[in-house]
């Protein structure tokens, strides 16, 4: 039945014949998880290549092999003094050594003849048996025409893989996990689209061509479907959820007027999306149900100011605001940039974060608690177990993909149902933003404040570099700070990191008091190195790093961002990338570095975002060239990283899987909170 279907899916891999907690703990790190399931939802990445063999030297006995064969003879089979003999065709490969093809139904034999017809090549494709009367082929699966020889499909998965996991202890393991599904707990038993759900993963897993993984083909789609519809199914419970309570919102009344005093503050106009999002917010307010709002928006689009405008509308009414960024760096930037204008209006305003300690720390908490501060910015630190608030009433997040759904979840308890607000600079096609945020309502920042000076943006082959690094000499003598970009991939962290250190090496030369900064050093080493660099004043001019530079820092003096090995990124992060320079009013730059082995593709994708700086452009494109799922710098860009699902390949079934999960009823129920199970939906934003 399910139950022990599921019992066996979530088991540990180390249980599994052969594997043990040492393989186990490897895969863990390779799939991200150690249970039968987390294996199941890996797939091969492809199905590799036929290689035809010219000779059977180098083959193993038990080997599946394609080899190119010349007919010799046959040996008519049959019985003879009451045993039975095979009928044998005599071959040769291409170094003469004979190869003997058997079959043990004779009858077949003029069918044999006449696809294996002696003095002609043929390719050939089955199980090597290497005995001491020499190298057998019993029965081959193929026999094709050398020109056909595409004809021949090959059956090796290849399973992405990394932590020295052999591709045979993942066909092994795969044996292992599938022999115990037939044997011990037989599918058929189950329900049945359980049954068929298993079925697709035993053919993803087992596939014969690479069409079997193919995103449009039968069984990835119909996987993609269902894990889309989890997904689905978890938004709309949550929604319903949501929208079902209603007039948990607390009345709160209108006491200050702030908000006019505000707007003449205001150094500049907001542009016209930014007074449509903030209306949105404020009629949100007027709901007897909580706000959930994500406002997207490009870099420097000025989201803070939309949040801005929210909190000091809270205040009006005596409500607590706080502002969660997601590093300490960020919030102190906010702070500076929120906290005078809070004293204009006579607000208090008061950062909190990992820092604050002791007595200073405590006098904080009391102002908090009083209600006396209305608007906190400052990290996690503001929903430690011992911060209280007096009304909290809205809770802002920044970059909000950087927080978990616990988190979310901690600070809202802080409050009484408090609205919440979260901020991306990741512009997200519009068709895909309700299902990917899930159940949060959308206002979209398209407009760029007025006085933008465009960035420049080029693409640069690696040979090149050192020619770079002269002309950038010129900047940094004018004053300008540089940003240089080296990746980090996860495979091979060491080798890259040694790149990024390098490339600091020689720009600490050339510059002195370059600063480094890269995952392995520990959060605090790295707030220091990026509040040096963003120090005007500093002698940092050139900052090398992998591309933990956080996202939404503000350095206004940099003006140049080097991005080397470009290809590897996806398009929204390398949009994202350069959205941390030409947040001045000088002339930006943007130089995307590639290697020599980057494809005709991967020119283009760079070309794309030559041209363009309309991020919503740039991820429309993203989506159209690549699928989300293979780009570096994904879990950065706050998409969800799907098993089955390819952005670009199933955006239809977004579409299916909404409108199903919308229309769920009850036969479906079991069904829907089984496959949320599978794919783990706890974390669906907005939950
Ligand atoms: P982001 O959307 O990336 O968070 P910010 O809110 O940090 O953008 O805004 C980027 C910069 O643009 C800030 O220095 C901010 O003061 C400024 N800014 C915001 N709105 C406007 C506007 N309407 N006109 C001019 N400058 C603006
Ligand atoms: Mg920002």
């Amino acid at each position: 039945m399910d139950k022990e279907l599921f019992d066996f899916l979530y088991s540990d891999l180390q249980f599994i014949h052969g594997v043990g907690p040492v393989l186990a703990s490897k895969f863990d790190e390779v799939l991200g998880g150690r249970r039968v399931l987390d294996f199941l939802l890996h797939i091969p990445s492809y199905v590799r290549p036929r290689e035809i063999l010219d000779s059977v030297m180098g083959a193993q006995n038990g080997d599946t092999i394609t080899i190119s064969l010349m007919v010799k003879s046959y040996k008519k089979g049959g019985v003879f003094h009451g045993r039975r003999r095979p009928s044998q065709v005599l071959c040769v490969d291409k170094f003469a050594a004979p190869v003997v093809i058997q079959f043990f139904n004779v009858k077949f034999l003029d069918y044999w003849v006449e696809k294996l017809p002696i003095g002609q090549w043929r390719i050939v494709s089955g199980k090597l048996d290497i005995t001491n009367r020499g190298a057998t082929i019993n029965h081959p699966e193929f026999i094709e025409l050398p020109e056909n020889a595409e004809k021949i499909p090959t059956h090796q998965a290849i399973y992405p893989s990394g932590f020295g996991l052999t591709q045979k202890t993942f066909s092994n393991v795969r044996d292992q996990i599938f022999k115990t599904l037939h044997e011990r707990i037989d599918t058929h038993n189950c329900s049945e689209r359980m049954a068929e759900f298993m079925d697709a993963l035993e053919h993803v897993h087992y596939p014969l061509t690479n069409d079997d993984l193919a995103p449009n083909g039968t069984y990835i789609s119909k996987l993609a479907y269902c894990e889309l519809f989890a997904h689905q199914s978890a938004i709309a419970i949550n929604r319903r959820a949501r929208t079902e309570q209603k007039n948990i919102r607390p009345i709160r009344t209108k006491k200050y007027d702030l908000i006019d005093k505000f707007y003449e503050m205001l150094p500049f106009k907001l542009t016209g999306a930014q007074k449509n999002t903030i209306n949105e917010i404020f009629a949100d307010f007027q709901k007897p149900v909580p706000m959930m709002r994500l406002v997207q928006g490009d870099v420097g689009s000025g989201k803070t100011m939309v949040a801005m405008a929210a909190m000091i509308k809270m205040a009006e009414t005596g409500g607590q605001s706080v502002l969660l960024a997601p590093t300490d760096t960020l919030a102190q930037q906010h702070f500076a940039k929120l906290a005078p204008m809070c004293a204009k209006m006579g607000l208090i305003c008061d950062i909190l974060t990992g820092r604050d300690k002791g007595a200073p720390r405590r006098e904080k908490l009391t102002s908090l608690k009083s209600g006396r501060t209305k608007i906190a910015i400052g990290t996690h630190a503001l929903f430690s177990e011992d911060v209280e608030y007096r009304d909290l009433g809205l809770v802002v997040i920044d970059e909000q993909h950087r927080f978990g759904v616990q988190q979310r979840t901690a600070m809202r308890e802080k409050g009484n149902n408090p609205d919440m607000l979260a901020l991306s600079a990741t512009p997200i096609p519009r068709t895909l933003s309700m299902t990917i945020y899930g159940d949060m309502d959308v206002s979209i920042i398209n407009e760029k404040p007025a006085g933008r000076i465009p960035i420049k943006t080029t693409k640069l082959p690696i040979f090149k570099v050192n020619a770079l690094i002269e002309r950038i000499a010129t900047q940094v003598d004018q004053g300008a700070k540089i940003f240089w970009v080296c990746p980090l991939v996860e495979q091979s962290e060491i080798s890259d990191l040694t790149a990024a250190q390098e490339r600091y090496e020689q720009l600490n030369k050339r510059f002195p008091g370059t600063g480094l900064c890269h995952g392995q050093m520990d959060k605090k080493q790295r707030d220091k190195v990026m509040a040096e660099f963003a120090d005007k004043n500093s002698k940092m001019r050139v900052l090398v790093s992998t591309t933990v530079i956080e996202v939404g820092i503000d350095v206004p003096s940099a003006t140049i961002m080097v991005i080397e090995n470009a290809e590897r990124f996806g398009l929204a992060a390398l949009h994202q990338l350069r959205g941390r320079v030409g947040r001045g009013n000088l002339q930006s730059y943007c130089i995307l570095v590639y290697g020599n082995n980057i494809s005709p593709d991967g020119i283009k994708r760079l070309d794309v975002l030559c041209e363009s700086e309309d991020g919503f452009a740039i991820a429309e494109q993203d989506l159209m060239m690549r699928g989300v799922g293979e780009l570096l710098g994904t879990k950065q860009s706050g998409w969800i990283q799907y098993h089955f699902v390819n952005y670009r390949e199933h955006r239809d079934l977004f579409k299916l899987a909404q409108k199903a999960a919308l229309n769920n009823n009850d036969s479906d129920k079991i069904w829907s909170q089984q496959l949320r199970n599978i794919f783990d939906c706890s974390t669906i934003a907005g939950a």
